[in-house]
């Protein structure tokens, strides 16, 4: 197994524990195939890789699963202007660079932007927990 993921799912068993969540052979093979995937997958892409390994999975549980994992800080959600929603793995602080033609989700960072300070008029709102910038545009393949 190489390295990244086994350590991304050594966190996870980490925070199940720590957070009393039972560790199904369900919830630790969704986990598993989210933190393989480079390409932020939608539950619904996600639902029909798991198949081949877990026929009878229903879409309803990756769903549901996924959830709880976003509610433990274990995953991220994609920000898309699309009605679905992406996901990857929650790690280091990046941003998105998504093609809006062939949807391909492509992670970048920007020390510049993790480091400015927010602008004083949202300053009074509160706390602040992560900033993340999501681009747009028309990556090379599909331009020509
Ligand atoms: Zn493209
Ligand atoms: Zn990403």
């Amino acid at each position: 197994m190489d390295l990244i993921l086994s350590k991304r799912l050594e966190l996870f068993t980490r925070t199940c524990r720590e957070k009393d969540l039972r560790i199904t052979p369900q919830r630790l093979e969704i986990f598993k195939q989210l933190a393989l995937a480079v390409d932020h997958p939608s539950a619904e892409k996600l639902h029909q890789r798991l198949l081949e390994r877990m026929p009878t999975l229903s879409l309803d549980t990756v769903y549901r699963t996924l959830g709880t994992f976003l509610e433990l800080g274990l995953i991220s959600k994609v920000e898309t202007v699309e009605s679905q929603a992406h996901f990857e793995v929650a790690e280091m602080q990046h941003h998105h660079l998504i093609c809006q033609k062939c949807k391909k989700i492509i992670d970048f960072e920007w020390k510049q932007v993790d480091e400015a300070d927010l602008p004083d008029e949202i300053q009074l709102f509160g706390n602040f927990k992560r900033k993340s910038v999501v681009v747009y545009g028309t990556c090379r393949e599909c331009m020509e």
